[in-house]
């Protein structure tokens, strides 16, 4: 059973080849990994020029696809460690003839490794896990060295956009933001309100808990 349905998922992520960037993984080790680079050429990805944005942890795609789609001039890299859930990513996009997504199958951390200094506009952190004890603090997608790699590919002037249902969460990134030097600003407490909003997966199971949503938008000067 476990075999069959790994058959399954390698089949379905050979079908996604224009739409899964092949990536070499074979370095583990995270430092030595974005020392080696292996930089993605975009512009023969995408086949054409155009401001770059990613997207972490992107999970079914839902927020990418309909943002890729209000922004057809961008073009947009979703990043997520899990195959089974970028598959379904992939296929949304795919189904839908959008062609300014591409989805990379890759732990975050990597980032460094495969996408050039300063060479994108804006960075989406949806959601990611909390990971509330401290002894899990490296996990958290918004501690130092994490916003390290996001300044390093950031150009000057982009942003780092992070919307989560978790306050204390919040608060950190938004310390940690501010001690890695990006000016935070146009904080919201509860997003509900806002009808430009791309409601994710995840946000609309919040929301229909009733659960206020924090949004924070953080820049590289
Ligand atoms: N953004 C989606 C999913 C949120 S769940 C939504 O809002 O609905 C968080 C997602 O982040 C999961 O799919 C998880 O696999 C992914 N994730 C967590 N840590 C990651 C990491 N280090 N690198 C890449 N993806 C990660």
């Amino acid at each position: 059973m476990r075999i069959r349905r790994k058959k399954n998922i390698d089949s379905r992520t050979q079908a996604l080849f224009n739409e899964i960037i092949k990536v070499d993984t074979s370095i583990k080790n995270v430092t030595e990994a974005n020392k080696n680079k292996a930089y993605i050429d975009v512009e023969k990805i995408f086949q054409r020029e155009g401001a770059l944005y990613i997207e972490i942890g992107c999970g079914k795609g839902g927020f990418i696809k309909k943002l890729s789609q209000i922004h057809p001039e961008n073009n947009y890299i979703a990043i997520e460690m899990i195959q089974n859930v970028i598959i379904m990513a992939g296929e949304a996009v795919r189904n839908a003839n959008i062609s300014n997504v591409k989805f990379l199958n890759i732990g975050a951390e990597y980032l460094p490794r495969y996408i050039k200094d300063e060479s994108v506009s804006g960075i989406y952190l949806n959601f990611s896990p909390p990971f509330p004890q401290k002894s899990y603090e490296c996990r958290r997608l918004t501690n130092a060295d994490f916003v390290e790699r996001y300044l390093t590919v950031l150009k000057n002037g982009g942003f780092i956009e992070q919307k989560t249902d978790d306050r204390d969460f919040f608060e950190y990134s938004f310390e940690m933001f501010k001690k890695c030097g990006l000016k935070v600003e146009n904080l919201t407490e509860n997003l509900a309100n806002d009808s430009e909003n791309i409601i994710t997966e995840y946000e609309s199971k919040f929301l229909q808990q009733g659960l206020p949503i924090y949004k924070l938008r953080a820049i590289k000067e």
